[in-house]
């Protein structure tokens, strides 16, 4: 039994509060004593740029926190390995290691120029948030769903050319609209590694029960956060976070849910977790809510799985 967690900010967290990632700390959501403890095998690694570098120094900031990351591999490759590729991937779930998955949360990093994700790609980048809130040169973000624009010119040359790299597309933070164009155009499936349900919780960053059918067909993976604001009404806990796991099970299928915590990305996380060290909370409450083990290890990580060796090269 594994666990995938397909988003976390720990990078920005670690990098502004001079925090090495290979030591435990009582501060921020995770580090990697505190991931080893909680079984977690790959985490996916978000490099995102604050506000106030947008739009011209987003580049630079996001090639900062970049740095940062595999400066921290060197200090921890012992226990750290980098998955860019299947084979990776298959080394990392036959060792000991912890697995990182790098990705970039926010398109606007590219500055508008398809070589910029090709040079992430060479730099170990495996995943793009084609948005975050804004409007980027790829898209819209949901902050601007008001103008019902989707994916420009621009940002359809980065789905082809992130389906023709292998690199996995995320519609976390993307417009609606955006959505459907990314379904319509990508040949590989789609994830949304940090959003939860529209029917659940009626919350611009959440998936409706249409989207979330469009994402399954595709066979994607819809991952499902810890952050109280997208889970329910105020006082939100862990209850609410198995909502949304079983609206998901209840409209498309076990097959199509994971987990994206939001670790370090947010200030407030439900009170039963509190950082991932209390990820096991999630296993033993689904075995409460009657979930098979099958369903269990494929809503905690497998389904993430196979969307990584489907994508990955
Ligand atoms: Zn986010």
């Amino acid at each position: 039994m594994f666990i995938i967690d397909a988003h976390c900010d720990s990078i920005l967290e670690c990098y502004r509060n001079s925090r090495s990632l290979g030591i435990r700390s009582h501060k921020g959501h995770l580090d990697l004593p505190r991931l080893s403890e909680a079984g977690v095998k790959i985490q996916f690694f978000a490099l995102f740029p604050e506000t106030i570098y947008k739009p011209h120094w987003v580049l630079h900031r996001v090639l900062e926190l970049l740095d940062y990351f595999w400066e921290q591999y060197e200090e921890n490759k012992d226990i750290l390995q980098v998955i860019v590729s299947k084979k990776d991937l298959e080394e990392c779930l036959c060792s000991d290691k912890i697995g990182a998955l790098l990705a970039v949360e926010g398109g606007e990093a590219l500055e508008g120029d398809l070589r910029m994700l090709k040079v992430f790609y060479r730099l170990g980048v495996r995943s793009l948030g084609l948005t975050w809130n804004q409007r980027n040169e790829i898209a819209d973000g949901v902050a601007e769903e008001a103008t019902g624009g989707g994916l420009t010119r621009f940002g359809k040359q980065v789905i082809r050319e992130m389906n023709k790299l292998g690199m996995l597309i995320d519609v976390s933070h993307l417009s609606e609209r955006g959505f459907w164009d990314v379904l319509e155009l990508s040949e590989d499936p789609v994830i949304a590694s940090h959003s939860n349900c529209r029917e659940i919780w009626d919350h611009p960053r959440n998936l409706s029960d249409r989207q979330l059918t469009a994402l399954a067909n595709k066979r994607g993976v819809v991952c499902i956060n810890l952050v109280p604001g997208f889970l329910g009404p105020v006082g939100a806990g862990l209850s609410e976070f198995f909502d949304h796991i079983d609206h998901v099970c209840d409209v498309v299928g076990d097959d199509y849910v994971g987990i994206g915590s939001d670790f370090d990305g947010t200030d407030v996380l439900i009170p039963e977790i509190p950082d991932v060290t209390k990820l096991f909370k999630i296993v033993e409450g689904l075995q409460k809510r009657g979930y098979t083990q099958t369903s269990i290890e494929k809503i905690c990580g497998k389904n993430c799985l196979r969307v990584l060796k489907k994508v990955l090269r």
